[in-house]
This record gives C-alpha cells, structure tokens and sequence, in this order.
C-alpha cells in the first residue's frame, strides 16, 4: 500500500505544499519552547500537543524526527517592543527566589506536564542560558555584515537593512513606520529588535559579559543560535503557536537571512490558540493549568482527546461542558477497545483513509472520527483491535487501558457492613446489604475473609 502523500500547510506560502525532507527519511524540527517563568496552561499545552502530533505523523510516515525544542530561561521581556522587565526576573521577585530556581522550577513543572500529556520528549532540548556565547557569535556576525546598531540600553537589529524583512507575516513596513504608536524605546523603527540588552543601572541576577557590555540576549535570538547548532543552517521544519508569527518568527528569520542569506527553515508552521469566552488565555491566570484540570476529576490524556477534535488551523473554544465530553468519549472508546480480542490484522481500507486523513495537513477531527467508524464497522473483532491500535500511535490516548471504575466511597461503606455481619453471622442482614450494593450498580464477591467490589 502507498499511503497519501503527506503534506502541510505552510505559513510563509500561505498554502498546503507536499512534504519534502532535505535529506531522504530524516526531518530537522525545530519547535519553540516555553518561557520558563510561570507554569505552561492548556492554551501552550495545546500547540505543544500540535506538534507531537506533527511528530508522530511524521515517524509514522517513516521519518526519523530530530526534534529540539529551546527553554527560554532569559531575555523574554514583558513586551514584544522590548522594554519591559525580564519575565524570568520579574518571576523571581514575585516569588522570593532566585530567577535560576525559578526557571528550573517551572521547567520541571513543563516536562512533567508533558509527560502527563503523552508528549513525547524532544529529541534535544537546549536552554537559552547554556547557549549565550552561541548567541553572542551570532549577533558578533550580524554587526559584522552592517545589520546592527547599539543604543543606551542594547544592540538591535536595524530591519531598514533587510529588504525582505517580514516576509512571513506579510507586514507592511511602510504602514508599521508610520502606523499606530507604540513602544519605541531607542529604537529606529518599530520593527527593529533587540539582540543584547545591557543591565545598565539594573540589578540582575542573569547577566554575562559581551563584547557590547554587561547584559542578557534578546529573545529571538536564541532560536536562531539553537537552531543552527542543532539542525544546520538550514532543516525542514519550523513550528510555535500563531502568535509568533508577525514577531518572534519573523525576527528569527531576519536574523538567519541577514546572517546566512536565506530562510532556516523549509515549513513554517503555527498552531492556533486556544481561547477561553474568545478570549486569550494568559499564564498569570493559572486556573487553567492541567493541575486544576486534573483537581476537577479530569484526565490530562481527556484534554488531549479534546484538542484532537478540532484541526490546528482554527481557534479551539475551552469549556469545561466540552472537557467533560471528551473525558466522556474517551471512556467509552476505551470499553470498547478494550472489550476486543488481539491478534488481528490492520484493515488496509482504514489504514489508507487513515494516511488520507492525517497526512492532509493533520486533519485530527477527521482522523478521530474514523476511529469510531471502524469500531462500529463489521470487520472481526482482532482487526479493529490492531486497525485502533495503529491509529492510537498517532491519537497517543492509550485507547488499549482498562479504566479501573473507582468504586463510591457509599458501596465501599456497605461492603464492610456486610462483611461485618457475615463475621458475626447475621446473614439476612449481609443479604439485604448485598441487595442494596447490587441496587446501586455494583457486586461484590467474596474472597475468604476480603471480598471484592466492581460495577456489575
Ligand atoms: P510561552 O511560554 O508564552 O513562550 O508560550 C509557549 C507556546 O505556547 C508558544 O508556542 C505560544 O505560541 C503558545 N501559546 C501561547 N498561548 C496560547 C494559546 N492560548 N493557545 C495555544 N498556544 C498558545
Ligand atoms: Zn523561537
């Protein structure tokens, strides 16, 4: 069988292309990571659980994926015009730590929550902090080849200098010169960014040396120096959530083409947020960590379900009403998995709708559909098994567990009362406690002296 072509849809086209690696069966996968400051909420979650998706299609269509994903630890400023305070810094004095414990808090807490989530780990994952002189290499060629400029408080990069400057979110420099006002801090143009910041009067806990003064990276910069010294130059695929793309991504493809003359990546490719009431979701606001969404009885794999059923490429509502649904269906797709016998054969009709599915651009809620379709379809019951089983390695729902029905704390009580009256042989009364367990939906069985609860 030849499964459908896969292909992506490519923010720098503004279309769907057919998927071609540089380098026969291997994919260089660049995904941006998380600002370690605060703890990640469902919305990042959401594009991190894109691009496992993006991951496991990619293997499943035989590539070997090189996936690095950075940790900002420094240099994210509270605002995009880069003034602001460092958000690791202003983390740190909100909490009473030093920002190095902060940043290493919250990374923890990060990679805890995908794990939590079925997320595979990045093949590489690389602090911002462990690569300054990487990053000060790279700026060190930017002034070189005439793309910078140092003001009071930092090196930026001058963007009058790059003809194609914001290619990727279509900007239009001239309307952004003159347009609305924002925060220009020294700069020359709005669109100019910085690549050092100097700590000047600040008292900061992250600071190294450069060759510019005493300070701390931009923030784009550090995608850029990562990126290059774990994939290349130049490699296959480039991925964040959408809102990277009008800035952090179009600045970190400015400074790749004003270094290196071309594009670092081939597929430019943005996860669209989740959104609470049409809103944004902001991590200060943490009741939407998978924390509070597992304190509300919810499984961190019925929030995958979840994002799987809407296509990456659209807004996702977040209600509870649809998180309960998801915990819902999953359940029930899990009986019936469960409920089927091995040693069957993937149905080749499914296997090609399934490649004809996910390799049109990830198309999930489709994809999750036929799930259900071969579950109610007549094949055997070993075939649907392997046929769900194979589709799980790209779901990642873990379809195959046995949900262990957690016995109410009432029938628990009702139990013992009747094991205490078996031990003193008052057995109508241990008949009558059966009967009213067996009322509320449950049996037990008895095992010398223990016994056994489950749903009947
Ligand atoms: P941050 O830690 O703020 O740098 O964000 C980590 C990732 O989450 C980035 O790729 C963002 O684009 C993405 N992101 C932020 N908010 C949302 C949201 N509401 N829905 C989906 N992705 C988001
Ligand atoms: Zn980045």
């Amino acid at each position: 069988m030849t499964p459908t072509a896969l292909s992506l849809f490519d923010t720098m086209a503004r279309q769907q292309r057919p998927f071609q690696s540089i380098e026969n069966n291997t994919v260089g996968l660049y995904a941006c990571g998380p600002t370690v400051y605060d703890y990640a909420h469902a919305g990042n979650l959401r594009t991190y659980l894109f691009v496992d998706t993006l991951r496991r299609v990619l293997s499943l269509n035989g590539y070997q994926v090189n996936h690095v994903m950075n940790i900002t630890d420094v240099g994210h400023l509270t605002s995009d015009a880069d003034t602001g305070e460092d958000k690791m810094e202003k983390g740190a004095r909100k909490q009473n730590k030093s920002a190095w414990e902060i940043a290493q808090y919250f990374e923890h807490a990060f990679l805890a929550d995908l794990e939590q989530l079925n997320i595979l780990t990045p093949t590489t994952i690389c602090r911002a902090t462990e690569h300054i002189q990487e990053q000060i290499d790279f700026i060190a060629q930017l002034e070189e080849k005439g793309f910078t400029y140092q003001t009071r408080d930092g090196l930026y990069f001058d963007t009058s200098k790059l003809a194609e400057y914001g290619q990727l979110a279509r900007l239009d420099k001239t309307g952004l010169e003159a347009g609305i006002r924002v925060d220009m801090a020294e700069k020359k143009l709005a669109t100019d960014f910085a690549l050092w910041k100097f700590s000047g009067e600040q008292e900061r806990q992250m600071e190294w040396p450069s060759p510019w003064g005493v300070g701390f990276p931009g923030w784009h910069i550090e995608c850029s120096a990562m990126a290059e010294k774990y994939l290349g130059e130049q490699f296959d695929i480039h991925v964040g959530g959408e809102d990277h793309i009008p800035i952090h991504h179009t600045n970190e493809i400015a400074q790749c083409q004003a270094k290196n003359g071309r594009i670092q990546a081939n597929y430019w490719l943005h996860g669209f947020f989740l959104q609470l009431n049409k809103e944004k979701i902001s991590k200060s606001g943490t009741s939407l960590r998978l924390e509070a969404l597992i304190e509300r009885g919810f499984e961190p794999l019925a929030y995958r379900y979840l994002t799987l059923t809407g296509h990456y490429r659209s807004h996702l509502s977040f209600t509870w009403e649809s998180l309960q649904g998801a915990q819902t269906a999953l359940k029930r797709l899990r009986n019936k998995v469960t409920k089927l016998a091995d040693g069957g054969q993937i149905i080749d009709e499914y296997q090609q709708r399934f490649f004809q599915l996910i390799n049109q651009d990830l198309n999930m809620p489709k994809a999750l559909a036929l799930l259900w379709e071969v579950l109610d379809s007549g094949y055997s019951s070993q075939d649907k098994k392997a046929t769900a089983l194979f589709f799980d390695q790209i779901f990642a729902l873990d379809i195959n567990h046995v949900e262990q029905e957690k016995v109410p704390e009432d029938v628990m009580q009702l139990a013992l009362q009747r094991l205490a009256m078996k031990q003193q042989k008052r057995f109508a009364e241990a008949d009558k406690i059966r009967e009213q367990i067996n009322q509320l939906g449950y049996q037990v069985a008895d095992k010398g002296d223990k016994f056994d609860v489950s749903a009947l």
